[in-house]
């Protein structure tokens, strides 16, 4: 890469979005590393992409929120430069069957990971139309195309952000910006360090490749689709499941 480049990666102290922020790092973007409460977590992932000569700083802010958002923006533009490639990924499960999802579960899921991805990619998109190069890459799940029990919030934010992402996709199409969806399955994370052994072993049996995928396996799309190779890919969505979904 010959120009430096500014790479937001949104939810980067934990998970998928620490590989992304990681894996950008080594390949020469300098990063911002958003948090909102793992502040520690988010200095570490610095301090180790800053070992590749590339500067990392960690940002807090809830993208749920538009006003923190805003100051995000701002800092990041301060503190490094203007984004050039923003990453979707911060984004929280609230599992209930329909029947019993409160209206406050429904409501913080598409706030964290819908209005955020709205939030952040509105706030981006100007300086990448004006310098007529950027690359959106938002994490969106299996399960929007596919439904899940107990995840009809996270289901319906995930696909919102397919839509979406399609929408801005054909807005920029002519401006040098891409924007891009990947759908993970099943990755080895906190968010699903949580599920109970039967669940987890009733999802490895839908998996053609019988495990479970690591951070790292969606950091390398994400860090492609961020990338010059990816020139000509827009409006696309790359499902990283093991064969799960094959559609
Ligand atoms: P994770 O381990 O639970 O980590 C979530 C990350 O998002 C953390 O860094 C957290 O930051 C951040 N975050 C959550 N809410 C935030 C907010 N309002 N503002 C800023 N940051 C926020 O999750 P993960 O498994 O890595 O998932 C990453 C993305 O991939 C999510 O969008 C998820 O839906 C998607 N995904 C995951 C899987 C999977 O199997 N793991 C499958 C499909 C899709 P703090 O700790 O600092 O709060």
């Amino acid at each position: 890469m010959t120009v430096r480049r500014v790479a937001l990666v949104t939810g980067g102290s934990r998970g998928i979005g620490s590989a992304v922020a990681l894996e950008l790092g080594r390949r020469g973007f300098d990063v911002a590393v958003n948090y909102n409460n793992s502040a520690a977590a988010a200095q570490e992932v610095c301090d180790r992409i800053a070992a590749f000569g590339v500067c990392a700083r960690p940002f807090k802010a809830d993208v749920g929120d538009l006003s923190q958002v805003e100051v995000l923006f701002r800092q990041v533009e301060a503190e490094l430069a203007p984004v050039s490639v923003l990453v979707n990924n911060a984004g929280i499960t609230r599992d209930n069957l329909l029947m019993r999802m409160k209206t406050e579960e429904w409501d913080r899921v598409l706030a964290a990971n819908l209005n955020s991805v709205f939030y952040c990619t509105r706030e981006a998109i100007r300086g990448m139309a004006k310098a007529r190069w950027g690359r959106i890459v938002s994490l969106a799940s299996v399960v929007a195309l596919i439904g899940n029990v107990g995840q009809a919030n996270y289901s319906a934010s995930k696909a919102g952000i397919i839509g979406f992402s399609k929408s801005v996709a054909r807005e920029y199409a002519s401006r040098g910006v891409t924007v891009n969806v990947v759908a993970p399955g099943f990755i080895e994370t906190d968010m699903t360090g949580v599920l109970k052994e039967n669940v987890k072993e009733a999802l490895l049996k839908q998996i053609p490749m019988g495990r479970m995928g690591a951070p790292e396996d969606v950091a390398r799309a994400v860090a492609f689709f961020a990338s010059d190779e990816s020139a000509y890919l827009t409006g696309q969505v790359l499902a990283i499941d093991g064969g799960m979904t094959m559609c």
